[in-house]
């Protein structure tokens, strides 16, 4: 059993890492935004003592104070998982709704440990994909944790802000340890889109997470006459998301300073939508079925790039779901969703 802090615990990838957190044993401590979403956690873990499962209130993480006191603990946290940062496209100003919480978030959690947690051994941020491609790659390449976005300062705005945000972020966590030498190691996990069933608490099917509306849009007849386009086209179930961050945190020796670009390989819109009319065929009327309401879903025509998932099935030890599990168990909770 590890003691740990999870930031971010109202997500939709951080509720699925308290789930697996809990389940394999650990003492686990998430921050939220609020005592109501804090509540709601509880609500959803009915039967776990207070040992295993508390909160920190962290309003906003732009904070560069946001988790001083966060990081103290009785008993003290020896490991970290920081997957709180801002997903989302109800951007006015990038820097600010974007780019200030990623960044200031990380490294303000990570000089926080160093300066307040001296217990804490390792630390395991949520990247992302957004933090490898390169989309002026052509499209034989094949993309590894190896690469970096190339992006810029001067090339931010409101198409790249939360591309810049995830790399960014996570350059300034390497810079941290290469220049800090803190008492703790970091490891970076780098998931694409991420699909999967909800298990965080939604008010209403309209607050659901950035990366499951398509399964939503789908579902609701909201995309009947034209499918989302898909934007990257790789994908990895959340479970399996979840799972990586507690294997990176559990095997801190093998992960230690290293990314993991973690994916099941490469999905369409188009593929999504004819695996729900095919499983659900009483949401067929609101699904798109026709070849021009599919198109825009489609793989592009000049290809998609390759990936090599390899060190995450090595190092960590991953097996990944297939698609048709994923999008089944996504659509069972979002048909679960009220309102
Ligand atoms: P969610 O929007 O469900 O979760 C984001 C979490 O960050 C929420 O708990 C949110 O709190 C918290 N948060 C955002 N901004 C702030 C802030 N300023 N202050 C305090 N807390 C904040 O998205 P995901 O679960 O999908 O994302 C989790 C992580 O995974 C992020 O780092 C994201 O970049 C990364 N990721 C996600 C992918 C995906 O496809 N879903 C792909 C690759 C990476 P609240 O709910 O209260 O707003």
């Amino acid at each position: 059993m590890t003691r740990i802090l999870l930031t971010g615990g109202s997500g939709f990838i951080a509720a699925h890492v308290l789930d697996t957190l809990l389940k394999r044993g650990h003492s686990v401590v998430t921050t939220v935004r609020s005592e109501e979403k804090a509540q709601k956690i509880r609500e959803a873990h009915p039967n776990i003592s207070k040992d295993k499962l508390d909160f920190a209130i962290v309003e906003d993480i732009a904070k560069l104070d946001a988790f001083d006191k966060a990081v103290i603990s009785d008993p003290p946290f020896e490991t970290v998982i920081h997957t709180a940062s801002p997903f989302h496209y109800r951007v006015t100003d990038p820097r600010k709704d974007l780019l200030d919480p990623a960044i200031n978030g990380t490294v303000g959690i990570l000089k926080a440990i160093k300066r307040s947690a001296p217990t804490v051994k390792h630390v395991v941020i949520t990247s992302s994909f957004a933090s490898i491609i390169d989309p002026a790659k052509p499209a034989s390449y094949i993309f590894s944790e190896a690469d970096w976005n190339p992006i810029t300062d001067a090339e931010v705005n409101l198409a790249t802000g939360y591309r810049a945000s995830k790399t960014f972020a996570e350059k300034a966590a390497w810079d941290f340890i290469e220049k800090e030498k803190p008492n703790f190691t970091l490891s970076a996990i780098n998931p694409p889109v991420v699909l999967g069933p909800v298990v965080h608490y939604l008010s209403t099917l309209a607050s659901i997470n950035t990366s499951n509306e398509r399964v939503r849009d789908l579902i609701t007849g909201a995309a009947k006459n034209s499918c989302p386009p898909t934007g990257a086209y790789f994908w990895v179930d959340v479970r399996d998301v979840a799972l990586a961050h507690v294997l990176a945190a559990e095997k801190q020796a093998e992960a230690a300073g290293q990314r993991f670009f973690i994916t099941a390989g490469k999905f369409s819109n188009r593929q999504v939508a004819e695996i729900i009319v095919e499983e659900f065929p009483e949401l067929k009327e609101k699904v798109p079925t026709t070849e021009e309401a599919l198109k825009p879903g489609d793989f592009p025509p000049e290809g998609w790039f390759g990936y090599n998932n390899e060190k995450s099935k090595e190092v960590l030890g991953l097996a990944y779901r297939g698609l048709r599990e994923s999008v089944v168990d996504t659509v069972k909770s979002l048909l679960d969703v009220k309102g």
